[in-house]
């Protein structure tokens, strides 16, 4: 009878191959591994709900990256690298639990072991699980390892992002391991797509699925609606499930945040086609940007527009948020708040193009009904 770990070993995780319905997850781990050390944003965030495999999806990228073989042949889970990551015995690769270790001087020596020589590898990797329970003084050290350090890449596996350092978060790359339902969704998209010969964008079929809450025939009755009009395109899958405007209203924002009005004012108008629903559309994002900002994702159910855009797609938002509060000397979530509360109050049969000037004033400090009287 083979022994138990035998039988665990023949189960571990060996190729990005086997994992099924994360395919979204592969293909960018995939093309981030081919970047390599041009990589801007080398350190990871595995998130999602315990038990989809985000640890061990992060180990075998660990070991990609520190596998004395390289391309396809990488992980060879044979080297010393490879083998290492998984006995512990690798003086590249540093594995822990920020439950269990909440002595930042551990995590000093940590760093320093893996500058000691006898390893093969280019690269350093920490593994971190459960990753938001750092201390502060931990998160410090990680901070300044991970910015001074350019042969070093950060993993961390985290169960709730809303309680993760925003400092760490901010230099990482997401990736949220979700359940297979929807990926599963997807799969059954993509299959179909290659079976009738059709170009598709992933991000467009992830889109269909998430929209159509998973129902099966109707996610295929709107893929065929979008392949009506050509390739399965974002663009026309935003079209098809009228979820243009969250797209269009990052494109309002960003220029509302940079200071261009008449840019800001024709987004604005192509939200909706009536009023009532450009007012609407402006609660719905307010909202959505103090979720964003505050606890980093969306609660399900803000509007299907909003949750389907790219957490790269809110960056900028953010970003813009931030810049304006420096500018103001403002708490970013006073702004945030205090558009919520414009865009709340704004009366539905006010012609929306005068609320969106007062908004825009107010955003700027230029109205004294905003903060400037709080
Ligand atoms: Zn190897």
């Amino acid at each position: 009878m083979a022994g138990v770990s035998a039988i665990l070993d023949r189960f571990r995780l060996r190729r990005f191959e086997d994992v099924l319905g994360q395919d979204a997850v592969l293909g960018s781990l995939r093309e981030k591994i081919d970047r390599g050390g041009d990589e801007r944003l080398p350190h990871l965030v595995f998130t999602g709900c315990p038990g989809v495999g985000r640890r061990s999806l992060a180990r075998l990228y660990a070991q990609t990256l520190l596998c004395e073989k390289t391309g396809e042949e990488a992980p060879c889970h044979s080297c010393n690298e490879c083998t290492g990551v998984l006995i512990g015995s690798s003086f590249s690769y540093v594995e822990f639990s920020a439950r269990q270790i909440r002595d930042e001087r551990y995590f000093r020596e940590c760093v320093a072991q893996t500058k000691l020589g006898l390893k093969t590898a280019d690269w350093r990797v920490f593994l971190i699980d459960d990753a938001e329970g750092l201390e502060v003084a931990s998160a410090d050290v990680m901070l300044k390892t991970l910015e001074k350090e350019l042969d070093t890449c950060f993993i961390f596996v985290v169960n709730d992002i809303s309680q993760f350092p925003r400092a760490l978060r901010s230099r990482c790359q997401l990736f949220r391991v979700t359940s297979i339902e929807q990926e599963a969704l997807v799969s059954r998209l993509k299959m179909v797509c290659n079976r009738e010969s059709l170009i598709y964008e992933e991000r467009a079929l992830s889109v269909i699925a998430q929209a159509t809450g998973g129902r099966v025939g109707e996610a295929l009755t709107k893929l065929a609606e979008v392949a009506s009009l050509g390739d399965v395109t974002l663009a026309s899958a935003w079209r098809i499930l009228n979820l243009e405007w969250g797209e269009t209203m990052i494109q309002c924002w960003l220029a509302q945040l940079g200071g261009r009005l008449d840019e800001a004012l024709s987004h604005f108008e192509r939200i909706a086609s009536d009023d009532e629903g450009r007012v609407r559309a402006m609660q719905s994002f307010a909202s959505a940007v103090h979720f964003r900002s505050s606890i980093g994702a969306l609660p399900f159910g803000i509007s299907p527009a909003l949750e389907c855009l790219a957490d790269e797609a809110w960056l900028p938002i953010l970003e813009g948020w931030e810049e304006l509060s420096r500018r103001r000397s403002v708490p970013v979530t006073s702004l945030i708040e205090d558009a919520m509360k414009f865009w709340g109050g704004v009366n539905r049969l006010t012609p929306a193009q005068a609320s969106f000037h007062r908004g825009y004033e107010r955003l700027f400090g230029a109205q004294k009904d905003g903060l400037a009287r709080e």
